[in-house]
């Protein structure tokens, strides 16, 4: 078998973002994305400037609002409300995780779902379930959609194995995998023999953040296997499959970096453009 083909989310995102770029160049107005940063978690800085930036390169306008670690939970919620009030603002996005004393639950339900571009809104939560287009759907999982459209249009009867259950990755992929009509397994750290599960599989999602834990002979030969893992291990990024091995067996995989990373920063920019749009009643 030959080695599988690299899909490369890199060069995925940077078309779409081309895209969206040329339809914002068509407003008069430019789209608005507030991103709400509590504290100086290093990852969290890094994430937000790189939003900023792909956000401002595509002629978005897109400002941090950066809160001390300390901020209370009513101060956080009066911002979010100002920014809910604001007509100028089309996007809200609130950088995950927050520090302990803040509740996430309180906050992401106070986002007005009108506004909510990360799609962790609980109103949006159950538009995704409810296979609703008005669902914002999380950045992450709607980019590995892409991907995947870009080799199966039509998913319909695959199986699709997700290894990972949270609320930003694992469930969302597994409702938009469902949506699609794919037969669709999770499976978690409490999952006994998991590589029997996935070696059943037509499509692996790994979103555990276990470094290199999918091994070749966890997937079946010919599988779509997609890397959703950040791991760093000695200064170095690798993600959860080990890639070299099961690039042997699969027939596609994403790679990391470069592969599912782009691609959700391009899904946010393109969820912020829906926003512009609807509350400006525009059309695409
Ligand atoms: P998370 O909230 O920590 O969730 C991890 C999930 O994996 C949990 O459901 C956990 O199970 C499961 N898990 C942990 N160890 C496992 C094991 N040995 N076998 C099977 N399942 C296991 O992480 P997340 O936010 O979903 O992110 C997952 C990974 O994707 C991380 O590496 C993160 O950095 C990366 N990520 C990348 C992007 C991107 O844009 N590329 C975006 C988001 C996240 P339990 O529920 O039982 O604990």
């Amino acid at each position: 078998m030959s080695e599988a083909q690299i899909i490369d989310g890199k060069s995925l995102a940077f078309k779409l973002k081309a895209e969206i770029a040329e339809k914002v160049s068509a407003h008069s107005l430019k789209p608005n994305l507030a991103v709400v940063l509590v504290g100086n978690d290093e990852a969290s800085l890094i994430y937000d400037r790189n939003k900023q930036k792909a956000a401002q390169a595509i002629g978005m306008d897109c400002l941090i609002y950066h809160l001390e670690e300390s901020v209370s939970e009513r101060e956080l919620l009066e911002l979010v409300s100002q920014l809910n009030n604001d007509d100028r603002v089309n996007g809200i996005l609130v950088q995950l995780p927050l520090p302990a004393h803040l509740n996430p639950l309180h906050v992401l339900t106070q986002i007005s779902p009108e506004k909510d571009v990360d799609g962790f809104n609980p109103y949006n939560v159950g538009l995704l379930q409810a296979n609703s287009p008005q669902a914002f759907v999380p950045a992450t999982p709607k980019g590995i959609l892409y991907m995947l459209k870009q080799i199966y249009p039509d998913l319909s009867g695959k199986n699709a194995v997700v290894i990972g259950r949270s609320n930003i990755v694992g469930k969302p992929m597994a409702a938009l995998l469902l949506n699609q009509n794919c037969t669709v397994t999770v499976v978690h750290s409490k999952t006994k023999k998991i590589e029997d599960i996935t070696r059943q599989a037509d499509i692996v999602i790994a979103a555990c953040g276990k470094p290199n834990i999918v091994k070749a002979d966890w997937v079946k030969e010919g599988a779509f296997v997609v890397d959703v893992g950040i791991n760093r291990i000695g200064g170095k990024i690798c993600g959860d499959v080990d890639f070299d091995a099961v690039r042997q067996k699969a027939a596609y995989i994403t790679p990391v970096p470069g592969g599912v990373g782009p691609m959700t920063i391009a899904m946010l920019l393109a969820n912020t453009y829906e926003a512009f749009i609807r509350q400006n009643h525009l059309k695409f």
